[in-house]
């Protein structure tokens, strides 16, 4: 079987969930090879949970450096470990980062490029969510190594142990003091919830939340689920919440097993960043909203009297 190159999303603590869904989709293609850059020690820490998973070798790329630049590493590392080993594909998670990784490795690597995966079959065929969410398309790289970037929850984490693991280490070029580096890392809002490309439950809020205060309804709901919260656009706009935390075209991708969008009109732009969720719930008090057109259950009412009632049932529970 030929091997698929799986980029490791990790803290240098803990690999992310994304990484375990990418080696069950490389695995409909090949032998699962991971690519973990990091800091030295990190391959060590993490290669159990990653062969736990069906990684059958770890090409590790460590250095003391790799924090102090962007996507630059990552790409090396990935291009070493294409141009060693001939991949079937390479699958990185479809984050804004990971994207990135994958343009810049596509066009050193001469391949094709898709973006927005959430399925692909053992021909290479990929499912693409393309226009901003408007079409899904069937696609295939025609030229060099597929570079295929996957929407996080789109594939189900499975854990397919690995007994005898190969652990080779692939050196990083360092890029020259020239080119861009991180001078510095805002740290994550602090809090117990799962962030929101993980969880299996996103809670989200838009205009019709109307102001900050209105989200702690989104947020008591998403805490009795054990969800996430995430925004519209339009609600990170007028500053009901913070950026990191908008869903959609210009904010993150979530494919969730429930998301529940209170007070959200459903724009093609805020589809596009949740229209994969397995199961949509929508409560709008307007009933032509486009979101219904989506939604899985529509509730027609005012989220501040459904939601509460939602959290306490499920509370209750
Ligand atoms: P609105 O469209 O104003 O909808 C509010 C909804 O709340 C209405 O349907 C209303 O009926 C309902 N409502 C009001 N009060 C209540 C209540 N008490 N109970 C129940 N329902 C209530 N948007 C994103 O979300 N993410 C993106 O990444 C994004 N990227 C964009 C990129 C571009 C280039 C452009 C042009 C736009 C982008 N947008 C994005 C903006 C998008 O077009 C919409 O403007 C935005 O999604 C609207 O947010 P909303 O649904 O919260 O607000």
């Amino acid at each position: 079987m030929p091997d698929v190159l799986v980029l490791v999303d990790h803290d240098g603590e803990r690999v992310h969930k994304s990484t375990y869904e990418l080696l069950a989709a490389a695995r409909r293609l090949g032998d699962p090879a991971a690519v973990l850059v990091g800091t030295p020690g990190t391959t060590v820490r993490l290669k159990d949970s990653l062969a736990r998973h069906g990684a059958t070798s770890v090409y590790a790329a460590e250095s003391t450096q790799v924090g102090g630049f962007l996507g630059s590493p990552a790409v090396e590392a990935l291009e070493s470990a294409a141009r060693q080993v001939s991949p079937a594909a390479v699958l990185v998670s479809a984050t804004t980062d990971g994207k990135e990784v994958a343009g810049r490795l596509a066009a050193r690597l001469d391949s094709g490029l898709l973006i927005d995966a959430v399925d692909l079959d053992a021909s290479g065929v990929v499912t693409q969510i393309v226009f901003g969410g408007s079409y899904t398309v069937r696609s295939e790289v025609t030229h060099g190594v597929p570079v295929i970037a996957v929407r996080p929850g789109a594939f189900e984490p499975e854990e397919h142990p690995v007994e005898a693991m190969e652990h080779e280490l692939v050196p990083v070029p360092i890029a020259p003091a020239a080119s861009a580096r991180v001078i510095a890392r805002r740290a994550p809002l602090a809090g117990d919830r799962p962030a929101l490309t993980e969880a299996s439950v996103v809670v989200s809020g838009g205009r019709g939340v109307a102001g900050a205060e209105g989200f702690k309804v989104v947020e008591e709901l998403a805490d009795v689920l054990g969800g996430a919260v995430g925004a519209s656009r339009a609600a990170v706009d007028a500053g009901y919440y913070p950026h990191q935390y908008q869903v959609g075209q210009t904010g993150k991708s979530v494919s969730p097993q429930l998301y529940i969008a209170l007070g959200i009109s459903g724009a093609i732009q805020h589809l596009a960043g949740m229209q994969t969720s397995k199961t949509i719930v929508a409560v709008n008090k307007d009933p032509e909203a486009p979101v219904f057109g989506v939604a899985d259950y529509g509730v027609v009412g005012d989220l501040f009297s459904v939601a509460p009632q939602l959290t306490q049932e499920v509370a209750a529970r």
